[in-house]
């Protein structure tokens, strides 16, 4: 089947909180992702990119939009339609200590999802898919009778990975995979995704919460702020030429080890706290934020556009 794996168009997410409040989670993102392509989505920590992940694998039903997985929509699907088409969108969770159930073994969180879908008929048959799967994660087969609890983070974060790869998913939502890991095995588990993607030809929507952890994995990147997609462009670009005042705050946050580059860059950071999602600034949501803000950003809210071939941004300076 040709065509993107995943489209999101103009995805609406809101909670109300009370009679009269409503967080505006998600508002109007638009994207798709190609066959084996990655789309890193960034932002700071309420910003909603886990809700809009959510959203995609409908754990909440959207507000607005359409998502279509693999030329199908599945918006408004019930969970009883949705569920043979789970296989195809499987979820890495952030935190690898909460997402395994502590009384299960190993073996038993890796074959559960492939007796779900009825892939196999028994434990015993499904080992046959448990074992290379433990193996192509990094661990052996004398791992599968052991619980979470024996394992590290690092080793946890690869039974969630095959977990979640066992079932041969077309689409893998990553929602900040790497963020509970230490540095020195956030660049496994990275390379382990990349590995599996350069043979499998996956695809994955990798959310982090900052530039520098999408970058080796992205072909294309999204950065959110306030519910709301403020860039979008191929990776290298991002990296080269960002245009929202956003993302160059993002890039310029980013720790670097050269100390005189280091100061110069904490003189550009991102000033102030997001503000509420219950009540967003009008017009471009950044305003109250952004060093170059002018009159009609706090009436008129920029759309996305695109600026140059493939890079689009929602600011009114371009
Ligand atoms: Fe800043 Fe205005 Fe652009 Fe928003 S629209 S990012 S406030 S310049």
């Amino acid at each position: 089947m040709s065509g993107p794996i995943l489209e999101v168009t103009d995805l609406t997410q809101h909670f109300p909180v009370n009679r009269r409040d409503v967080v505006h989670a998600v508002d109007g993102v638009t994207f798709s992702i190609q066959r084996g392509q990655t789309l890193g989505l960034v932002g700071e920590s309420g910003c909603g990119k886990s809700s809009c992940a959510r959203s995609i694998i409908r754990v909440y039903d959207p507000t607005g939009g359409r998502i279509v997985l693999d030329g199908e929509e599945i918006t408004h699907m019930s969970q009883k339609e949705l569920q043979p088409r789970r296989k195809k969108m499987q979820m890495i969770f952030q935190d690898p200590y909460a997402s395994l159930n502590a009384r299960m073994t190993v073996r038993d969180i890796i074959a559960e999802p492939l007796l779900a879908h009825h892939v196999v008929k028994s434990r015993e048959e499904a080992n046959d898919y448990v074992y290379p799967m433990l193996e192509r994660v990094g661990l052996t087969r004398e791992h599968a009778g052991r619980y979470a609890h024996e394992f590290s983070g690092g080793q946890r974060q690869r039974v969630g990975i095959a977990r979640a790869l066992v079932l041969r998913p077309e689409l893998v939502i990553c929602d900040e995979p790497i963020s509970a890991l230490d540095v020195s095995i956030q660049a496994q588990v990275v390379n382990l995704l990349r590995d599996y993607q350069q043979e499998q030809g996956l695809a994955y929507l990798f959310i982090a919460h900052d530039l520098s952890m999408v970058r080796y994995v992205s072909d294309l990147v999204g950065v959110m702020y306030l519910g709301q997609l403020v860039e979008l462009c191929a990776a290298e670009e991002i990296y080269a030429h960002p245009l929202h005042p956003y993302t160059q705050g993002l890039l310029s946050s980013i720790p670097v080890a050269n100390p005189k580059l280091a100061r110069e860059k904490e003189q550009s950071g991102i000033e102030g706290d997001l503000p509420s999602p219950v009540n967003p600034p009008s017009g471009c949501r950044f305003h109250t934020r952004c060093p170059f803000a002018k009159e009609v950003c706090s009436q008129e809210a920029p759309c996305m556009k695109e600026v140059s071939p493939g890079h689009q941004t929602a600011c009114h300076l371009y």
